[in-house]
């Protein structure tokens, strides 16, 4: 989509400091950090969001990027919680695709 920020940031059209690069993904922090660790994991090809027939290797994908990016900042060995927020109610503002990788402090379990 041209008007998309996530599509202009995975393209390299807005140039971003990636954490990771693969062929399907990217991961990158988060502009407005909530926690010490805030990192986005964004698939290249446009989705609006998770339930957007996002093929099976692409959520692979994401997958690895996670451990790959938790793993980079030290938190994979001190937890971390990931979350894609889909549409109003779930406080989507950028409407591609994007997976929250938030650690690096205690998170509160009844957040939400
Ligand atoms: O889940 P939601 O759609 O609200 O998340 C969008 C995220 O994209 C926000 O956390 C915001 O800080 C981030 N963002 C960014 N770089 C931008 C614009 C937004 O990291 N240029």
């Amino acid at each position: 989509m041209s008007d998309c920020l996530f599509c202009k940031i995975a393209n390299g059209e807005i140039p971003t400091n990636f954490l990771y690069e693969d062929d399907l993904v990217v991961a990158f922090p988060d502009i407005n950090p909530l926690t010490p660790t805030h990192v986005l994991v964004v698939p290249k090809k446009h989705y609006e969001n998770i339930t957007d027939n996002v093929p099976a290797e692409t959520l692979a994908a994401i997958a690895h990027a996670v451990k790959v990016v938790t793993e980079q900042t030290g938190i994979d060995k001190t937890g971390f919680r990931c979350i894609t927020n889909t549409g109003d109610d779930g406080g989507q503002s950028v409407h591609h695709l994007h997976v929250h990788v938030l650690g690096g402090r205690k998170l509160d379990p009844n957040a939400g």
